[in-house]
């Protein structure tokens, strides 16, 4: 098998088997691009050196030798020597490129008799002892994992030593030196030299590659973002040029188009005589790339004619890095860029209005989940004017944030643990471990690093509010104390706000206002509209969800779950009353307080969706969420039942159940009390009646039963319904409709379908228990040992968020299709958490359901994600 594809062998299309990187190598290569050549070990090379027990075979050991004879030959220059070396970096590169998940090792090839003779022969010292330092830190870091910072600290003791500031002011002299106490503090750590053979470290940084793949930060990047731990990533081995070779050298990178705002302009930053890192360390701020044009004006006009080139070949923005050696450019990486939701929609309807592309494939250039961004806050105006910033830094993310500061991405963590909802991560600048903090904060604030800085790029992909490089601001991580310009000290748990889109700081809470659709969104989400099969509802329990629904596209409610209509105090009141009454008389009793509470939510809620269906589930209260938990909650209670104290305090014991997620909920408890089902059919009759004659549109409610897992008692709640429904009809003289579905959310159910049909009119996945009750796991426990699972790579994310297809799918594939046998026209739909989530939704497609239904939030998201599976 062939593991190792020269750059001229490839190309994009192949990038499941070289990565994106090297795909996009070999494609930059193929269109006569100025790049410089390598090879590219493939994710099979990978996959096999886990199937090896993490080893590399002689086999593919073999092939990379072989390649790097052809490299070679295609270079002229020889691996080791000293007069004529062949140096390489070399970088990993996935399917999907997982930003500060896996290393770069640069210069490899050094060892002390090429450096010294490289040195001699290109009569520049100073270059080669700056390539040879580099390499053995990101060696010892990168291959070896040996601190980084007790290298960063020795470099730097050795330029306060030396009295400079900047790296560019050391002297070759200077560097020699520094190799000498590097490779010291390597030997302490490994115990053995510095490694001289160039194929030995070759091998050891393909194998670390490898290894980084399966490290705790890219398994947590991987379920993030769904992406399968099976995939494996490449490794591309490429000559090196020298962006630090002169001060007529330089590296850097550019977005043909702005990736916060979408504008179309060239954008991105370099630093001249600097290597890769150097950019997106932030430790020297590098100049805006329009600078270029003064400083190399041939470089820069050519640098735009390949930009050009790129986005019209890829018919996308392109995110690049650039080296140029001594006045000389090369291409070092392509790639579709990451941006901002708001930049991704105006690039994709400008795409289509200068001919790029059409409205399908500007359809495929958003990821659903990123429309998140633009539904949440932004501040409240008559706030934000009278605030006043304590400092400006680049607006790295758009957005606005406001909340707690914390300084390290645990102590984020343990806040979020202990109940806090607004974080804002604050930190000199982030790195690959603080991901989990950073997925958590609200807002990041950074006062080192770039719009390229780790934490600009990661958290303009969550979609994360960031303001990066706020030079002006000190955060002393030890003191946890972030001082402002003035003086003043914060302290962890005071409020800042960000304003993401200005790079605006405050130190100060700002009110925070939701965001509506318009503009570049409202066009694209009218394309979405356009192509999508499947119909987007929203679950809502009160009219204020239901008119934020609205606002978002939502096309009539899916679920409303009534138990939820009962936490304000009076009505909890009546609630508990209701379900801890003895004997039907004081229920019944209970249940005329509760009617016109029912009755009034549910005309609101058919005003509010006008016209569209609105879908209202019968009570399903898993009953110790609505027990009166407190001595001082039975009390007043037992007082207005007629009861002892004690006589109530053992009712409410007795109504304890072992087991309340399979106890007495959902049809069981109409089962048992059927004037409860009377009542809430009361409830929505009256109100559709009402609703009716007040606007002159026939409301067709649709009622829902849940939890069933028999059709006998589908059947015998149903009877209760129609009964009291047919004579309320009859008699307010209307030719009124309504219908009587129920939820599949029972395996049983999902397998006698083609019974449960003949009573159900519909059927609605409820995927929440489905889930639950498939994998025999409890929904409000699971979250608990599952981080296991996705550690151990058992699962790869959350059965609760994505349906299971393998599974749970399959139970709604086979009802589904029993449900049609029985009842050909029978709608279906699916409520569970799973109804907004992309992946599901294009499951729920494939499978021919009528709707999905979710959050209001996720509205948008889903009818972009039903776009996405329809075209
Ligand atoms: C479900 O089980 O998927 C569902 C929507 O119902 P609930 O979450 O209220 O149990
Ligand atoms: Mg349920």
């Amino acid at each position: 098998k062939k593991y190792v594809y020269l750059f001229s062998e490839g190309n994009k299309d192949m990038r499941n088997l070289l990565g994106g990187k090297g795909a996009n190598l070999a494609e930059m290569t193929g269109i006569g691009l100025p790049v410089p050549q390598g090879f590219t070990v493939t994710t099979e090379a990978c996959t096999q050196y886990y199937e090896d027990g993490k080893m590399i075979s002689d086999d593919i050991k073999g092939q990379i030798v072989e390649h790097v004879k052809k490299l070679e030959e295609i270079t002229g220059r020889t691996l080791g020597d000293p007069k004529n070396p062949l140096l390489v970096s070399v970088r990993s590169g996935a399917r999907i490129s997982m930003p500060g998940m896996m290393d770069t090792v640069l210069n490899l090839g050094l060892n002390d008799e090429v450096a010294k003779e490289f040195a001699a022969t290109t009569g520049n010292e100073r270059f080669v002892y700056d390539s040879y330092r580099r390499f053995i830190q990101m060696f010892a870091d990168v291959v070896m994992g040996f601190p980084k910072s007790d290298f960063e600290h020795k470099f730097d003791a050795i330029k306060e030593e030396k009295g400079v500031e900047f790296d560019t002011e050391l002297t070759a002299e200077d560097l020699k030196e520094v190799v000498a106490v590097y490779k010291e503090a390597y030997k302490a750590h490994a115990g053995v030299d510095f490694p001289q053979d160039p194929i030995e470290q070759l091998l050891a940084a393909v194998e670390a590659v490898f290894g980084s793949w399966n490290n705790d930060r890219a398994i947590t990047y991987r379920r993030l973002n769904d992406i399968p731990g099976s995939w494996g990533t490449a490794v591309n081995v490429q000559q090196m040029v020298y962006g630090n070779r002169s001060d007529k050298s330089g590296t850097g990178v550019a977005f043909t188009r702005n990736p916060a705002t979408g504008e179309n302009k060239l954008f991105g930053e370099y630093l001249m005589n600097a290597q890769g890192e150097d950019v997106v360390a932030g430790i020297r701020t590098p100049q805006p790339i329009a600078t270029l044009n003064e400083v190399m004006p041939e470089c820069y006009e050519q640098f735009q004619k390949i930009c050009h080139i790129l986005e019209d070949h890829y018919k996308d923005m392109q995110d690049m890095e650039f080296t140029i050696e001594d006045g000389k450019l090369f291409m070092l990486q392509t790639r579709n860029g990451k941006r901002t939701a708001q930049a991704a929609l105006k690039i994709a309807v400008d795409m289509v209005d200068e001919g790029m592309i059409n409205e399908q494939e500007a359809l495929l250039k958003v990821e659903p989940k990123q429309l998140d961004q633009l539904l949440h806050p932004n501040f409240d105006k008559e706030d934000y004017k009278a605030a006043k910033a304590v400092a400006t830094g680049l607006a790295a993310s758009p957005g606005a944030a406001t909340g707690h500061i914390y300084f390290t991405a645990e102590d984020v963590q343990e806040a979020h643990a202990n109940g806090v909802q607004d974080m804002i991560l604050v930190r000199n600048e982030t790195s690959p471990e603080d991901i989990e903090g950073m997925n958590l904060a609200k807002g990041i604030l950074t006062v080192r690093g770039g719009m390229t800085s780790h934490a600009a790029v990661v958290a303009r992909g969550m979609g994360t509010c960031c303001v990066a490089g706020c030079g002006v601001l000190r955060v002393s991580e030890d003191k946890k104390t972030l001082t402002l310009p003035d003086g003043t000290v914060l302290t962890e748990g005071d409020y800042v706000s960000l304003n993401g889109s200005t790079g605006e700081v405050f130190a100060q809470k700002i009110k925070t206002v939701p965001a509506a659709i318009s503009g570049d969104f409202e066009t694209f989400m009218a394309w979405a509209d356009k192509e999508r099969k499947l119909l987007v509802r929203t679950n809502a329990d009160t009219p204020r969800d239901a008119k934020q629904a609205a606002t978002f596209g939502a096309e009539g409610i899916g679920l409303c779950r009534t138990e939820h209509m009962f936490f304000e105090e009076e009505r909890i009141f009546n609630f508990r009353r209701m379900i801890t009454a003895e004997d039907v008389e004081t229920r019944k009793e209970a249940l005329e307080k509760i009617l016109p509470y029912q009755r009034g939510d549910f005309e609101e809620l058919f005003k509010a969706m006008d016209g569209y269906s609105v879908n209202i589930r019968f009570l399903d209260p898993p009953l110790h969420e609505f027990l009166p938990h407190t001595d001082e909650e039975i009390k007043p209670l037992a007082e207005s039942l007629g009861m002892t104290f004690e006589a109530l305090k053992e009712r409410v014991e007795s109504l304890k159940e072992f087991n309340p997620m399979m106890g007495h909920r959902g049809c069981r408890l109409a089962v048992t009390y059927p004037e409860i089902a009377e009542m809430q059919t009361r409830a929505v009759i009256e109100a559709a009646i009402n609703v009716t004659k007040e606007t002159g549109h026939t409301v067709t409610p649709e009622i829902m039963i849940p939890l069933v897992g028999d059709v006998k008692e589908l059947k015998y709640v149903k009877n209760v319904v129609v009964k009291t429904a047919d004579k309320l009809i009859a008699e307010s003289g209307l030719d009124m409709k309504y219908e009587v579905g129920t939820m599949i959310e029972i395996p049983r159910a999902a397998i006698t379908a083609d019974k449960i049909a003949t009573e159900a009119e519909f059927f609605s996945f409820g995927t929440n228990d489905l889930t639950q009750m498939t994998f025999g796991f409890s929904r409000d426990d699971a979250a608990k040992f599952l981080g296991d699972y996705y550690s151990k790579n058992i699962y790869e994310h959350d059965p609760f968020a994505t349906v299971d297809q393998e599974g749970v799918g399959e139970l709604m594939k086979i009802a589904s299709e029993k449900g049609r046998s029985t009842r050909p026209d029978i709608r279906l739909g699916i409520c569970g958490e799973h109804g907004g989530d992309p992946k599901t939704v294009e499951f729920c497609h494939k499978i021919g359901l009528t709707y999905v239904s979710c959050s209001p939030y996720r509205v948008p998201i889903a009818r972009l994600a039903a776009a996405q599976a329809a075209v």
